[in-house]
């Protein structure tokens, strides 16, 4: 499960969703008016964010690249 953000053009509101990755890219009922939300990028931008300022080089490895 993870929480993805969506945005209601009805309310003009952003509002979140815990969810199945499976499940992401499903239209979402905004939980104010009941529409359709779209899903933002933002969600998944950051999970992508969350991987690039993970340690690039943990000790393991530290060792040069092998084709080097
Ligand atoms: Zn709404």
């Amino acid at each position: 499960m993870a929480i993805y953000e969506y945005y209601c053009a009805s309310c003009r509101k952003e509002f979140e969703l815990m969810r199945p990755m499976s499940q992401s890219d499903a239209p979402a009922s905004c939980p104010s008016c009941g529409a359709k939300g779209q899903k933002l990028v933002s969600a998944s931008a950051s999970k992508v964010d969350y991987y690039v300022r993970a340690p690039s080089k943990p000790p393991f490895r530290q060792h040069p690249p092998a084709n080097s």
